[in-house]
């Protein structure tokens, strides 16, 4: 299947790791140039390394740039600008849950969790979006979570965080539609990425492979497929949104979750 991303330019946020890498690789197969994001220069670099041939200096920019820090997302752009000379598809996708309820969750913890939430998409679409304007069909898709929409109180700040990013997402994809620029998330359920393993590492119970680790968590969290999902699952999923495959789809959510929403 063509999904006529040839020689279009993408941004992923947060592309150094996980879902954000697995899409970058998938967007680099069908042709396109693709701009990566995170905080860390070493793991930019360790996930340029993992593209192999498809990563070639041409094809991928690496660029360190903190979503929440307007000036570095400005510096991102221009380089972005300069190397590729358009964007068609930016990705919002940087980011991390925080794990507390009500009693561990202090203002702080509260004010930090909605400024990621909510900047991680307010500052690259800002930046990004008069060249997505003028790439005269561009597309903004947001890493979300199922949380948005079946919250957790182990996860309280995350998830009212998410809900609240799905309806600015929803105004957003009115607002820029007159524009030609669509705008969908995903709802992500558990997929094993960078931050379970990170949590595998920090939670794992002695002699627990990691594999009985992610099984245990998908029977806890009752996901009816039966695992966790691959970052592919949902790479596969943004990559849909990021294609013209999908030019009549706007304010739309896909969940992939392995059937975990219990909403109809
Ligand atoms: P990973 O930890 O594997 O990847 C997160 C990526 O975001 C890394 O590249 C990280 O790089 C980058 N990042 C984090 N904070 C910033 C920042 N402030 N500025 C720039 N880059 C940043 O996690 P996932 O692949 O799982 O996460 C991708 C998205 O999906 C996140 O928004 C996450 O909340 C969401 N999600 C994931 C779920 C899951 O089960 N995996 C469930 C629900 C939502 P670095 O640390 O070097 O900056």
């Amino acid at each position: 299947m063509d999904y006529g991303l040839n020689d279009k330019v993408a941004v992923v946020t947060g592309g150094s790791s996980g879902i954000g890498l697995a899409t970058a690789r998938l967007l680099l197969e069908e042709g396109a140039k693709v701009a990566i994001c995170g905080r860390d220069q070493a793991r930019l670099d360790a996930a340029v390394e993992s593209l192999g041939d498809a990563g070639t200096a041409d094809a991928v920019l690496p660029v360190q740039c903190d979503v929440l820090d307007a000036d570095d997302v400005g510096r991102l752009q221009q380089t972005v600008e300069q190397a590729f000379g358009r964007c068609d598809v930016l990705i919002n996708n940087a980011g991390q849950a925080r794990m507390s309820n009500f009693y561990n969750t202090s203002d702080q913890d509260w004010r930090d969790e909605l400024e990621l939430k909510f900047f991680s998409i307010l500052h690259p679409t800002r930046a990004f979006l008069p060249m997505l304007e003028a790439a005269g069909a561009g597309s903004i898709v947001n890493s979300s979570a199922l949380l948005g929409k079946q919250p957790e109180p182990h996860l309280l700040a995350t998830s009212a965080a998410r809900a609240g990013v799905l309806n600015m997402s929803k105004s957003l994809s009115l607002e820029f539609a007159p524009k030609n620029v669509r705008v969908n998330s995903i709802l992500i359920g558990v997929i094993v990425s960078g931050q379970w393993e990170r949590r595998y590492a920090e939670q794992g119970k002695e002699g627990q492979s990691r594999e009985e680790f992610f099984a245990e968590i998908a029977t806890s969290r009752g996901v009816p497929l039966g695992r966790m999902g691959e970052p592919e699952d949902a790479a596969r999923a943004i990559l849909f949104f990021a294609s013209p495959v999908s030019g009549y789809i706007t304010g739309s959510c896909l969940e992939i979750a392995g059937g975990q929403a219990r909403y109809v």
